[in-house]
C-alpha cells in the first residue's frame, strides 16, 4: 500500500494503546478496518481531485511529474474541484496544456506599398499570460480549515475513551494551501491585452496575402504553446494602374495620326511618369512592354514583372473642313497608289 508514512506513525499509536486494553485483539481488527475505510476514502478522494498523477503525489511518487508546472498544476485544479475554481469545466480538459489560437489581423494598405514594401507599426489585442498568477488561472492562500498544517485531527468518543487520528486535510489535499481564481485573470490564467508589434511587409503582396508572426498569437493555457498572428492584407487599387500578379496593365490613348506617325508618351508607373516610345505604324490594341516595371515578385525583389500598356488608337468622329480637305487629299494619294499598282 502507498500510504503516507505520517498514517503508520499514529496506527502505532493506537496499536500500542489498544493493546493495554482487554480484547485488544478484537479492537485492532476494528481499528484496522475502519483504518482502511479510510484510506479508501482518502485514496478516493484523492483519485477524485488529482487523478492517478495525485496518488502518487501524495504518496512518494513526487519525481513522477517531469516538469514541477505539470505538479503545480495539478494541485490546484484539484483544489479548485473544491471549491472556488470548481466551475471551470471538466477535470479532463483543464489538466493538458492547450495551445493558444491563431489571432488574425486586417491590415490596408496602398498599391504602392503593396508593389514596395512597407513597415507599418499595427496594435493587435490578444490573450497573454496573466501576470499576476503566472498562467495558472489559481491565487494560492492558505488552507482556512488546516490552518496550512495540512493535517486536520478528528476525535470520535468511543466505549474505549476518546480516540483522536489525525487525517489529511480533505479540503486542501494536505499541501496547506487552497486556492481561489485569479482576480486579474478571473482564473482563465490569461487577459487580453494590446501590443504594438512592428511588421516589416515584403514588396510584392497582394490583396489576401498573409504575413505569419509566429507566437504572436494568443497564449497558450497551462503552458500551452502561443498561437500565430496572421496579417491578412488588403490592397487598395490604384485609379489607373491595375496589378495581374507581378504585371501592372494599363491601357493609353494614342490619336490615329500618332499611330501611323509614331511618337513619345508619358505614361505613369509605380516608378513615376516614364517615356513611351510608341513606334510608327502601332496597330489597335497593340500591347507594348515596359520591362521591369511591374511588381516585384515576393522574397525576390531583384525579380520584377513588366508594365503592359495597351494601346487605344481614337478615330475622331468629327473633323474640321481643313482636315478633311487633308484627308481626302490622302485618300486621292491612296487611290492613286492604289490605281498605279494596277
Ligand atoms: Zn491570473
Ligand atoms: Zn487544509
Amino acid at each position: 500500500m502507498n500510504l503516507p508514512k505520517i498514517k503508520f506513525a499514529y496506527f502505532w499509536n493506537h496499536l500500542i494503546v489498544l493493546c493495554r486494553e482487554p480484547n485488544a485483539e478484537q479492537h485492532l481488527k476494528e481499528i484496522s478496518n475502519a483504518y482502511e475505510v479510510l484510506s479508501d476514502d482518502e485514496k478516493r478522494s484523492l483519485n477524485d481531485k488529482f487523478g492517478e498523477a495525485g496518488l502518487k503525489g501524495a504518496g512518494m511518487g513526487m519525481g513522477d511529474f517531469s516538469n514541477p508546472f505539470d505538479l503545480f498544476e495539478s494541485l490546484f485544479e484539484g483544489m479548485g474541484g473544491m471549491g472556488g475554481m470548481g466551475s471551470m469545466g471538466s477535470r479532463a480538459s483543464r489538466s493538458r496544456a492547450v495551445d493558444g489560437q491563431d489571432e488574425y489581423y486586417s491590415l490596408v494598405i496602398n498599391f504602392k506599398e503593396a508593389v514596395f514594401g512597407v513597415e507599418k507599426e499595427i496594435e493587435i489585442t490578444r490573450l497573454e499570460t496573466c501576470g499576476t498568477c503566472n498562467g495558472s488561472g489559481a491565487k494560492p492562500s492558505t488552507c482556512s480549515t488546516c490552518g496550512g498544517q495540512g493535517q486536520v485531527v478528528s476525535s470520535a468518543r468511543t466505549p474505549l475513551g476518546v480516540f483522536q487520528q489525525v487525517m489529511t486535510c480533505s479540503s486542501c489535499g494536505g499541501t496547506g494551501k487552497v486556492s481561489t481564481s485569479c482576480n486579474t485573470c478571473s482564473g482563465d490564467g490569461r487577459v487580453r491585452r494590446t501590443k504594438r508589434i512592428s511588421l516589416k511587409i515584403p514588396a510584392g503582396v497582394d490583396t489576401e496575402s498573409r504575413l505569419r508572426v509566429r507566437g504572436e498569437g494568443n497564449a497558450g493555457r497551462r503552458g500551452g504553446s502561443p498561437g500565430d498572428l496572421f496579417v491578412v492584407i488588403e490592397v487598395i487599387p490604384d485609379p489607373v494602374l491595375k496589378r495581374d500578379g507581378t504585371n501592372i496593365l494599363y491601357t493609353c490613348k494614342v490619336s490615329y495620326i500618332d499611330a501611323i506617325l509614331g511618337t513619345t508618351i508619358k505614361v505613369p508607373t509605380v516608378d513615376g511618369m516614364v517615356d513611351l516610345k510608341i513606334p510608327a505604324g502601332t496597330q489597335l490594341n497593340t500591347t507594348l512592354v515596359m520591362a521591369k516595371k511591374g511588381v516585384p515578385v515576393l522574397n525576390k525583389s531583384n525579380m520584377r514583372g513588366d508594365q503592359l500598356v495597351r494601346v487605344q488608337v481614337e478615330i475622331p468622329k468629327r473633323l474640321s473642313s481643313e482636315e478633311r480637305k487633308l484627308i481626302e487629299e490622302l485618300a486621292d494619294l491612296s487611290k492613286g497608289k492604289t490605281a498605279s499598282r494596277r
